[in-house]
């Protein structure tokens, strides 16, 4: 199969489809691959890296679009993407339609065969190309945090490891999955006295077994979070409740009982955010104050690493990739994992969760 990767086209956005190495695995798989110059440019992987692992350069995204059975990319397409897709054209990438009819209507009039990272499923029922993602924010949201808590950053001016014969800085983390456990691991690594609320007892086990005492664990009712937020230097909200929104678990009123200068990181912005006075900012300009509190929303936080975020995506995505190039729609239909990440086949919706978010008949 001829395997081609545009460069990303979305604002800041830094990842790569992929990566030199995985363009050695494909090629050692027996398939060409067509990357668009200067592509790895943001993960510092130049055109010759990727000559070096068996790819061929083409001049712009157009050639790329033409020419590939199969476009890999990190990005939903943008509409100028969209225009240049085709039927039979198998399309690998984050697709996130359920809250974007437009980009649906674009890949459904292009005939294009699409398989969405977010819905690709695993044996334990967990969404292995979204947990890389989850991986890097959570353990990005201690770093941002520790920044936001420095005084010159507008925080409360506490060193989240303390020094000896000086406490430790006090982490919350509301919702100890992905995000949470590696925000967490973070925190426990730097010092930071650590507390996670969930609402799943077996996860709070888990979690209790994994850091045998070195973190509270704590049912999430209002009266412990409150209790845990009013004591906090930093809270990172990390809750999910699969296809909805994020409940809004710290809310105006709670506020004024937290510390001046205490930071909150919404790591659920992308669902709406977890704090009610949460609103998405950017890389560039990532927190804001409210009644005191500073607030860091960052909707796309592993941007910001994309070396790092772009391997673990490619760590996650060459599987399932691999499975696609080596055998087409027939890995679709045998594999009923890669089959949950079928979201749109020559002009239907194939995802029922994305049908019933558009009003799509399956
Ligand atoms: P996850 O499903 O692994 O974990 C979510 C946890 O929240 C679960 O353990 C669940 O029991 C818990 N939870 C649900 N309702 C709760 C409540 N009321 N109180 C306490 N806990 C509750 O999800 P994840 O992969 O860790 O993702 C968490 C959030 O981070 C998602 O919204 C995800 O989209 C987001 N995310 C954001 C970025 C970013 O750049 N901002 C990057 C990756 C993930």
């Amino acid at each position: 199969m001829l395997v081609g990767c545009p460069r990303e086209i979305k604002n800041h956005e830094y990842r790569v489809g992929l990566t030199p190495a995985s363009v050695r695995e494909y090629v050692a798989h027996g398939h060409q691959v067509i990357i668009e110059t200067g592509a790895g440019e943001g993960i510092g992987a130049g055109d010759d890296a990727y000559r070096a692992a068996g790819a061929t350069i083409v001049p712009d995204a157009a050639t790329v679009f033409a020419r590939a059975d199969m476009i890999v990319k990190v990005k939903e397409p943008q509409p100028s993407e969209w225009a240049q897709l085709r039927e039979g054209q198998l399309l690998y990438t984050y697709l996130h339609l359920a809250p974007d009819p437009e980009q649906t209507r674009g890949l459904l009039a292009s005939g294009v065969t699409a398989i969405a990272y977010e819905t690709v499923t695993d044996e334990r029922g967990g969404l292995p190309l979204l947990a890389p993602m989850s991986e890097v924010a959570g353990r990005l949201s201690i770093q941002a945090g520790a920044t936001a808590l420095q005084k010159a950053n507008g925080g409360l001016g506490v060193l989240l490891g303390g020094v000896p014969g000086v406490a430790p800085g006090k982490v919350v983390v509301i919702g100890g999955g992905v995000v949470g456990l590696h925000a967490a691991l973070m925190a426990t690594g730097l010092g930071a006295e650590v507390t996670i609320l969930d609402r799943s007892l077996p996860r709070l086990r888990t979690l209790d077994e994994l850091f045998r005492g070195r973190v509270k664990t704590l049912y999430s009712t209002t009266e412990a979070l409150e209790n845990e937020i009013f004591a906090a230097d930093l809270v990172i909200g990390a809750v999910l409740v699969p296809g909805a929104a994020a409940p809004k678990l710290v809310t105006r009123e709670m506020l004024p009982g937290m510390k001046a200068g205490a930071v909150m990181v919404d790591v659920a912005i992308d669902q709406g955010g977890c704090f009610e006075t949460s609103h998405a900012t950017t890389h560039s300009d990532p927190t804001f104050v409210v009644d005191g509190v500073v607030h860091y929303c960052v909707a796309n936080m592993p941007g910001a690493v994309p070396i790092t975020s772009a391997t673990a995506l490619n760590n996650a995505t060459l599987h399932y990739g691999l499975m696609l190039a080596d055998k087409g729609l027939a890995a679709v239909s045998e594999d009923r994992h890669l089959r949950n990440g079928l979201n749109i086949h020559r002009g239907r919706v194939t995802n029922a969760a994305v049908a019933a978010a558009l009003g799509y008949e399956l």
